[in-house]
């Protein structure tokens, strides 16, 4: 496999991040990873159009690869910094992981669906990134490398998952979509050194369903 990163493709991205400035994201980290990962290598070639385009896009398994805006406004939500371990929910194209691996942090990356787990494992290796594949269900977190700096959630949850609250740092911060089938609002929750923890709500976004034992039965 050689896939190819054009000048056409570099200034498309360019134009993303343009885009995700005036949008208000201004994390340079974040903004940076953007302008150098080629989110078309992502996509079948025929639709190599769409990758700059700020939206998300079917991928395999009637799953989508999220739009950039929420790659950039979740991955600053969670403050992460370089040596961080920090736990992803939804594998699902492995381009929010590959956003989060330059920006530094040690990164376990969960995917319910077998088939999405492989093909990204197969990209990311493809790319030089190696964080750590896990298949199975994130709705129950993951236990084996917990405690985490940070989680992040990219699919829409029903409620906040226990075992997500359990499995974070004190002063960690979990990022989570929660909401109904259609639409979620955003929420960063703060694990405080007294075990309370702080809600911060955002904007409405629509992401897939997180599936699983504390997520939406199907
Ligand atoms: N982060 C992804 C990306 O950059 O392409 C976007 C992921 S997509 C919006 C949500 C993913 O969450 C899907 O791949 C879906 O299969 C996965 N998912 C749903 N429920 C899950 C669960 N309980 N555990 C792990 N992954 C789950």
């Amino acid at each position: 496999m050689e896939l190819t990163d054009s000048y056409k493709h570099k200034g498309m991205r360019r134009s993303l991040v343009r885009k995700l400035r005036e949008k208000g994201i201004t994390n340079e980290r974040v903004l940076d990873a953007i302008g150098k990962i080629p989110r078309h290598w992502f996509f079948d070639e025929i639709f190599e159009s769409h990758a700059y385009q700020d939206k998300a896009f079917p991928i395999a398994e009637g799953q989508t690869i999220s739009q950039p805006y929420t790659v950039a406004f979740q991955t600053d939500l969670l403050e992460v910094k370089p040596g961080k371990k920090i736990l992803e929910i939804g594998t699902g194209s492995g381009y929010q992981a590959c956003v989060l691996v330059e920006n530094g942090v040690d990164l376990v990356t969960i995917e319910y669906k077998e088939k999405l787990s492989l093909l990204a494992q197969q990209m990311l290796k493809y790319m030089g990134y190696s964080p750590r594949f896990i298949i199975g269900d994130g709705s129950l977190g993951y236990d084996k490398f917990a405690p985490y700096d940070g989680i992040i959630v990219t699919a829409g949850a029903p409620t906040v998952p226990k075992a997500l609250i359990d499995q974070l740092k004190v002063g960690g911060h979990l990022v989570i979509p929660v909401g109904n089938r259609d639409q979620q609002k955003m929420l960063r929750l703060t694990k405080q050194p007294n075990g309370n923890i702080t809600k911060e709500e955002y904007s409405n976004f629509s992401f897939v369903p997180l599936l699983g034992d504390d997520g939406w039965r199907k």
